[in-house]
């Protein structure tokens, strides 16, 4: 008998994380936390495309590569409260830092008086608006740091390499983990009681520490469940608004909003962010995911050596720019003294 039938298109593929965003609060506060204390490179300084009086900065490696990102909207004093950081939201944001770092980076961190908490193996403290990060020493992590980055500079080799991993708290597991695994497609790699650790599928496993091996830094998420004291989350300054994470290109976003839609799952239409397209929706326990593409990535609109060194804005905005720049506080970039913005 001859089989005829086409051949099944392979499902479309999670490849790693690309990014976070948070809603945070001072603009001049969050580079300085960032490109100066963190060292990451400042890599797209542009605005928010739905509300284009408040900046949109991207953080990340050096070339900000999809996985290495956190992205920010300072919108304090733009009638956005303070968010309660809670059930329903990533909780943790965790960067990934080369082995043997993290005393050095206490060191620093405390040296610019950040409260650090010591949690092995990670190193826990906050940002300017109350978002939690932690520090967390990975092997095997190919991402190139910014060589240039901080101020004073980070050395190359305690440099940090991107977004290691993130929490998701919810009140309970199942439903999200069942849809992280079943419709994302994502992989289970560790279970306790309270918490799962899931990766994108297809990625090659390293030594995350000395005691066992774990999917690549990058490609990481934990759902955890809420303790039962721990308040509901609510959006506003100083929480994570989503996570995103990568798909290679547009036919594959588009085979995977098809895979959405046909579980019925309500997902927006793609959306055109310039330096990449993004699709959005939310678990069931409330946290927003959005799904982007790799590409085109940040050298669009600026040469790679200068990614942001200049307000870039989308071409439908073009017209707009000195409204919009007379909206936006003036910014320095410590690690790149030469550049003021807007
Ligand atoms: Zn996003």
């Amino acid at each position: 008998m001859i089989d005829d039938s086409p051949a099944m298109a392979l499902p479309p593929v999670l490849q790693r994380l690309h990014h976070v965003t948070a809603t945070v609060a001072e603009a001049q506060p969050d580079v300085d936390f960032h490109a100066g204390l963190l060292g990451l490179r400042l890599v797209k300084a542009t605005v928010n495309f739905d509300n284009p009086g408040v900046y949109h900065f991207y953080y990340g490696d050096a070339e900000g590569s999809p996985s290495s990102i956190m992205t920010t909207f300072p919108y304090a004093g733009r009638g956005v409260r303070r968010g309660q950081v809670g059930a329903g939201q990533v909780t943790l944001t965790r960067y990934a830092v080369p082995p043997g770092s993290l005393p050095w980076w206490e060191n620093r961190l405390s040296g610019a008086g950040v409260d650090v908490e010591r949690t092995r193996p990670s190193l826990q403290f906050r940002d300017p608006s109350g978002l939690r990060y932690a520090l967390i020493e990975a092997d095997g992590d190919a991402r190139q740091p910014w060589a240039q980055g901080g101020a004073p500079v980070v050395p190359v080799d305690r440099a940090i390499r991107g977004v290691h991993s993130v929490v998701l708290t919810v009140r309970r597991l199942d439903p999200s983990v069942a849809f992280a695994t079943g419709i994302l497609g994502l992989t289970e790699v560790e279970r306790t009681a309270n918490r799962v650790v899931l990766a994108t599928p297809g990625t090659e496993v390293g030594r995350v520490g000395p005691e066992r091996d774990a999917p690549r830094p990058g490609t990481l998420l934990e759902i955890e469940e809420a303790d039962s004291n721990l308040p509901d989350g609510v959006n506003g300054l100083g929480t994570v608004h989503h996570v995103a994470l990568a798909v290679a290109d547009g036919e594959a976003q588009l085979a995977f909003r098809a895979r959405l839609v046909e579980a019925g799952v309500q997902v927006t239409d793609v959306r055109d962010r310039e330096y990449f397209t993004s699709i959005y929706f939310r678990e069931p326990g409330g946290i927003l995911y959005e799904i982007a593409t790799a590409g085109p990535g940040f050298a669009v609109d600026e040469a790679p050596e200068a990614l942001g060194r200049t307000l870039c804005l989308p071409s439908w905005e073009e017209a707009n720019r000195p409204e919009i720049e007379a909206q936006l506080s003036p910014i320095t970039n410590p690690a790149d003294p030469e550049i003021s913005l807007p």
